[in-house]
């Protein structure tokens, strides 16, 4: 196999997928619905899902319901889940939470994955596509917003900073429209090849 195609495999499925799912919240997309049934509101809870029924917490792992021991842990952590999503064992805030925000796995995973990532001689084409993929988050973001701005474009009035009411024209959304692609072309210039 060529180095693209490794990479390929190991990125593009593995990675890029859980982090998008990760991202939209669907991490429980590849897990089963469960067996978590909170007779309180009838929810039904998924895969790492983590919530309280009386004074217990609860989650979910491995698709068994279970009691969370460490919730001063899971409440120090907000937006940590309890378990790493890809070693499943419980993350420790203190140390855990940089490491999940950037790569969605805890502090041992990732020196593991880093490790065999330089023992497959593959560092900088994982650099070049953490970097790709963090522009491409950019782009991402930027187009939804300036998108939504075009789209109130025509029904808006804009205040300006020196106090103005303009009318938001046609040509203002034509300059909207310049400036997105501009923006674009621009962002994507930095990309890595
Ligand atoms: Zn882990």
């Amino acid at each position: 196999m060529s180095k693209d195609n490794v990479l390929k495999k190991q990125f593009a499925e593995k990675d890029v997928n859980r982090l998008r799912n990760l991202v939209k919240g669907k991490h429980a997309d590849k897990s089963q619905v469960s067996v978590g049934f909170t007779k309180e509101a009838n929810q039904v809870h998924n895969e790492g899902d983590v919530w309280t029924e009386g004074d217990k917490t609860w989650t979910i792992k491995d698709g068994i319901k279970q009691n969370v021991t460490k919730l001063d842990a899971a409440k120090a952590a907000v937006n940590l889940p309890i378990f790493c999503p890809s070693c499943k064992k419980v993350m420790k805030p203190h140390l855990d939470k940089k490491w999940y925000n950037m790569y969605k796995r805890c502090f041992n995973c990732q020196i593991d994955f880093e490790y065999e990532i330089r023992k497959q001689g593959l560092w900088e084409e994982y650099e070049k596509f953490i970097f790709n993929s963090d522009i491409e988050g950019i782009i991402e973001k930027f187009e939804t917003w300036i998108n939504e701005e075009i789209e109130h474009s025509e029904i808006q009035s804009y205040i300006t900073e020196a106090g103005d009411v303009e009318k938001w024209t046609g040509s203002t959304k034509n300059k909207l429209l310049e400036s997105k692609e501009e923006a674009i072309k621009y962002l994507q210039s930095l990309k890595k090849s």
